[in-house]
C-alpha cells in the first residue's frame, strides 16, 4: 500500500513539475536573428545581467553575477530591497539568528556591491524580449540592451477591492504599511485585517503606537506561522476575531471612523481610527505580460529545476514567480539559481572574456551625480518659520519616517532635483515623529507625503512614492521663471 502511494505521488509530482515545463517552455520564441553580436558591439548602454527588482531574489543574483566577473546592473524599482524592508524582526534568515529586515537587505546589498554589482535606483518601465540584446527602457527614459535578464520584482501587497470606503480613504487610514505609518496611530484603536505570518507581523509593528490592535480572520483560524501566534500572545491588548470580514470603512474622506463587519452571528460596527491590510500579495507581473509565460495564477512560469523561463536568457526568481513558498530565503535560493542559469546561457551563446573587453567602453553604468546640495532636516518651529514660510521661492517638504524604506529611497532623487532646481525651489525633509506639530498642521495622513508652500500657503500635496522624473515634473509646476 505504502509503495502504491509513494508511486502515486511521484506521478503526481513529475506530471506537475513536466506540465509546468511544458507550459512554460511552449511559449518560447527565439529572438529573430538569435545571437548577434554585431549588433551588441554597435550598441551603448549594454548589459550582460540587468536585474530587475532588488529583493533578496534580485540581490542573491547579483552578488553571484558579479562575483563571476559579469557586468550587473541592479535596477532597484519603487521600492528598493523589496518586501524585507518593511519587516521588523526576521528570525528565519540562515545564520543570522535574530536581525531586521532592513539590515539584512543592507547586508546583501554591501556584499553584491564588493564584487561590483550596479544598484541603481531606478525602475524599468517597458521590456522588449521579441530582440536581442533585450531591450529595456528605464524610469528615466534610457534605452539599456540586455545579454540576459533576471526578474525578481516581487509581490505587491493585495487590497480589499469592492469594499465602499477603502479607495476613498486610502493613506487616510487605511494602509498596507504598519512600518511606515505606525507612528500616525498613537493611542488610537486599529484593526489588520488578514491572518497569515504579515497580518501577525503588522499587528507586533503597532504594539509600539496603538492602544488596541484587532486582527479580523475571515475564517476560523489563522493561517500564521505558531512562532508568529505565540509573538501576539504576550500582548493584551492585541485581540483576534475570528469568522469577520470587513464590509465598509467609514470615515468623512479625510480620516477613518468607524468599519462595518460581517460575523459569524450577522453583523456589526466598530469604531476605529486605522485600517491595515495584509491580505496576501500579487506578483509584480505587469511589466511582463505578452513577453514571456505566466503560469494559471499569474507568477512568471519557470521550468521546474532552474528559474529559465519561456524566453531563453531571461530569468525569473523569488515571489515574482514562487506561488508556493514566498520566503525571503527561498527567493534569494532562487537568485542564486538564476544567476547560475544567465552565467550559462551567457557561455554557451559565447559571451566569454574577449568579448567582455570588447564592450567595455559601452557598458551601462550610470554615473552617481557629485555636488549634491544637502536637504535641509526641519528640526524646530523656529527653523521652519524661517527657512520655509518666509521663503522667497515654492518649498516642497517631503514628510518621512525612518523606517519607511519607499521615503528613503526617494531622497536622493530629492536631492538631485533639489540641486537641479536650486535658486528656484528649495527642499527640505520632516521626520514626523520628530515634528509631530507639522504632521498636524498639513494634515498630513501617510508617507512619503509631499506639501508644497509659497508665501506661506499650501500650493500643492502628493502622497504616494514618484519616480526621479515624475518628481522633478511634480516639482517644476511650481516654479515661476
Ligand atoms: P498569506 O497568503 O499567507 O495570508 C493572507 C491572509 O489574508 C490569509 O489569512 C487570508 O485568509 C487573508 N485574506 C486574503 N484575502 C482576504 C480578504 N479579501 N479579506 C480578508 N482576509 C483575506 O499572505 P502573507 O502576506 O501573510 O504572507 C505571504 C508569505 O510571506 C507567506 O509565505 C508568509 O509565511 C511570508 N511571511 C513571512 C514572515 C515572517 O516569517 N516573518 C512575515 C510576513 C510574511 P485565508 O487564510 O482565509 O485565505
Amino acid at each position: 500500500m505504502k509503495i502504491y502511494s509513494v508511486f502515486l505521488g511521484l506521478t503526481l509530482g513529475l506530471l506537475v513539475c513536466g506540465g509546468l515545463y511544458w507550459y512554460g517552455f511552449t511559449g518560447k520564441t527565439p529572438p529573430a536573428g538569435t545571437y548577434d553580436w554585431k549588433r551588441v558591439e554597435g550598441s551603448k548602454n549594454i548589459i550582460p545581467v540587468a536585474i530587475i527588482g532588488s529583493g533578496p531574489a534580485g540581490l542573491s543574483a547579483a552578488l553571484y553575477t558579479s562575483r563571476a566577473h559579469l557586468h550587473t546592473v541592479v535596477f532597484q524599482g519603487p521600492q528598493a530591497g523589496g518586501q524585507l524592508m518593511s519587516t521588523s524582526e526576521v528570525e528565519n534568515w540562515p545564520g543570522m539568528g535574530k536581525k531586521q529586515g532592513p539590515e539584512i537587505i543592507k547586508a546583501v546589498q554591501e556584499q553584491a556591491q564588493h564584487f561590483g554589482a550596479v544598484l541603481v535606483n531606478e525602475s524599468i518601465k517597458k521590456v522588449d524580449f521579441s530582440v536581442w540584446p533585450y531591450q529595456l527602457v528605464t524610469s528615466e527614459d534610457s534605452q539599456v540592451h540586455a545579454l540576459s535578464v533576471i526578474i525578481s520584482t516581487g509581490a505587491f501587497p493585495e487590497r480589499l477591492k469592492d469594499v465602499p470606503g477603502e479607495v476613498e480613504h486610502w493613506g487616510k487610514g487605511v494602509t498596507a504599511c504598519a512600518i511606515c505609518d505606525a507612528a500616525f496611530f498613537k493611542d488610537k484603536d486599529v484593526v489588520v485585517v488578514g491572518g497569515g505570518d504579515s497580518a501577525a507581523e503588522q499587528a507586533l509593528q503597532l504594539t509600539a503606537y496603538a492602544r488596541h490592535i484587532t486582527l479580523l480572520v475571515r475564517g476560523d483560524k489563522m493561517r500564521a506561522s505558531v512562532a508568529m501566534q505565540d509573538r501576539l500572545k504576550k500582548f493584551d491588548y492585541i485581540k483576534i476575531r475570528y469568522n469577520t470580514s470587513i464590509t465598509e470603512i467609514e470615515g468623512d474622506g479625510s480620516r477613518v471612523t468607524g468599519i462595518k463587519l460581517k460575523t459569524a452571528q450577522g453583523s456589526d460596527h466598530m469604531p476605529i481610527d486605522g485600517v491595515f491590510l495584509a491580505i496576501g500579495h500579487k506578483p509584480n507581473t505587469e511589466l511582463f505580460k505578452g513577453q514571456i509565460a505566466f503560469t494559471p495564477l499569474g507568477y512568471i512560469a519557470h521550468s521546474c529545476r532552474t528559474q529559465e523561463t519561456s524566453q531563453e536568457g531571461v530569468f525569473a526568481a523569488g515571489d515574482v514567480s514562487d506561488e508556493r513558498y514566498r520566503q525571503a530565503a527561498v527567493a534569494s535560493g532562487d537568485g542564486v539559481k538564476a544567476a547560475l542559469d544567465a552565467e550559462r546561457f551567457l557561455q554557451r551563446i559565447g559571451f566569454d572574456e574577449i568579448f567582455a573587453k570588447k564592450i567595455e567602453r559601452k557598458l551601462y553604468d550610470p554615473v552617481v551625480a557629485t555636488n549634491l546640495i544637502e536637504i535641509t532636516a526641519i528640526e524646530s518651529m523656529d527653523q521652519f518659520k524661517s527657512v520655509v514660510l518666509e521663503s522667497k521661492v515654492p518649498v516642497i517638504i517631503d514628510f518621512y519616517t525612518k523606517f519607511c524604506s519607499s521615503c528613503l529611497q526617494i531622497m536622493p532623487y530629492i536631492q538631485a532635483i533639489g540641486t537641479q532646481l536650486k535658486d528656484k525651489l528649495v527642499c527640505v525633509k520632516v521626520d514626523i515623529e520628530k515634528m509631530a506639530e507639522l504632521k498636524d498642521r498639513y494634515r498630513v495622513t501617510t508617507v512619503p507625503y509631499f506639501v508644497v508652500i509659497k508665501d506661506g500657503l499650501v500650493v500643492g500635496r502628493y502622497n504616494d512614492v514618484m519616480t526621479k522624473r515624475e518628481f522633478f515634473d511634480f516639482a517644476s509646476r511650481f516654479i515661476t521663471e
